[in-house]
């Protein structure tokens, strides 16, 4: 049985095809643009007239031509929109005004209040966003929407946040408090599927399909993307090797379980380890100064930790065959030091040669990750047409 798709939803997927050409393999012009998406010229050329007239596309010159006159050329124009992202974690809250490629015009960070209760959170993240706003003295900065990146399991269709156990946030409506609040389409997703979708739209992951996104920050999480689309799972919680037990007697969790992969293999359990063998507390970033300037101890951290961020890679290759794995968050800027281990760790253990040979290699966004990811997901819906199906808020 065939079934007839609406006009409407054609056109709107012809025009993202179209669009998507340009954003992300242009200038082109209107004849490569239709051998690529395989429309015909005309339809090409009346989806290229509405794009130019909505500012989203921009003729940039002329192409080389063997006979004839050179076709004009298309690119995107990263202008036409700001998006803001807000990246919420543990420790700080960070903030960024990107324009519509990620670039970001104004960006900053304030340390997470006190309780991280969630009323004061969002008196922090209006004020920021205000100043954010104010800095680019834009009196017409067309703001299409706000991205947010949570550190715990979100259903990102109502963007609830189910469950933050490092912020102590259960069913929090955290899209629609913001929307009343900024009067803008928000958007919340977990930061390890945002960090995921900046690196396969912006980052390391262009051209891979089938890859996994480590967000290994305070806690563990991943973002899985499966045939070029994050694998969500029934409940759309899909990717929580963070909290796969590795052992029953373990320490207990942030989550109320014991022994979770991430008791083990993050930053928090880094400094942890790093505090009983030296007897100093420090922050991440005193800890990587240490390790850079040859510190023994942090060194033997290091090894620890990679060794059990290895066990969980290898239940992720094991479980999801992906093609490459990409460690970003905060170890991702110490991964020169733990890649090699986790290669050799996996080399011994995988079961085939195929899983040995996997590619394993640093986010290209570093600590951005978490922000350009809520800028890419504010981004993302937009030219989906998420907002078009919703009541503009203003
Ligand atoms: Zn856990």
């Amino acid at each position: 049985m065939t079934k007839s798709v609406d006009q409407t939803v054609m056109k709107e997927m012809n025009r993202s095809l179209a669009l998507d050409l340009v954003r992300f393999h242009g200038p082109l012009s209107r004849t490569q643009i239709a051998q690529e998406s395989g429309l015909n010229k005309a339809t090409i050329t009346a989806l290229i007239n509405e794009l130019l007239a909505e500012g989203y596309v921009k003729e940039v010159g002329r192409g080389h031509s063997y006979a004839g006159r050179r076709p004009v050329l298309l690119a995107f124009e990263a202008g036409a929109g700001y998006v803001l992202g807000i990246d919420i974690g543990v420790s700080h809250i960070h903030f960024a005004l990107t324009d519509l490629s990620a670039r970001t015009m104004v960006d900053g960070q304030v340390a997470m209040p006190d309780n991280s209760q969630v009323s004061t959170v969002l008196d922090v993240c209006v004020q920021a966003i205000d100043e954010c706003v104010r800095k680019v003295h834009d009196a017409d900065l067309k703001l299409r929407g706000v991205g947010v990146a949570v550190p715990g399991l979100v259903d990102y269709q109502t963007g609830t946040v189910l469950n933050a156990p490092n912020l102590g946030w259960r069913d929090i409506p955290l899209r629609s408090l913001l929307e009343d609040r900024l009067r803008l389409p928000v958007f919340v997703d977990n930061e390890a599927n945002v960090g995921a979708l900046a690196e396969k739209l912006f980052g390391q992951a262009k051209t891979l399909s089938d890859f996994i996104y480590i967000s290994a920050g305070m806690g563990i999480g991943t973002g899985i993307v499966m045939n070029g689309q994050l694998l969500r799972g029934v409940s759309g919680i899909a990717g929580e090797y963070g909290h796969t037990v590795i052992d029953l007697q373990g320490p207990k969790c942030r989550c109320g379980n014991r022994g979770c992969l991430e008791v083990y293999a993050s930053v928090r359990a880094l400094l942890e380890r790093y505090e009983k063998a030296t007897g100093r507390a420090v922050d991440f970033h005193t800890f990587r100064a240490a390790f850079l300037a040859g510190d023994e101890a942090a060194r033997e951290c290091v090894q620890g930790v990679a060794s059990y961020l290895a066990i969980g890679i290898l239940h992720m290759l094991h479980a999801l065959n992906p093609s490459a794995i990409i460690l970003g968050n905060e170890l991702g800027m110490i991964s020169d030091w733990l890649i090699p281990p986790i290669v050799q760790f996996l080399q011994a253990r995988s079961l085939t040669a195929t899983h040995a040979a996997i590619d394993v290699r640093a986010s290209a966004l570093g600590y951005d990750s978490g922000i350009i990811g809520a800028a890419a997901l504010a981004i993302d819906q937009h030219f989906k047409g998420a907002v078009h199906t919703r009541a503009p808020l203003r």
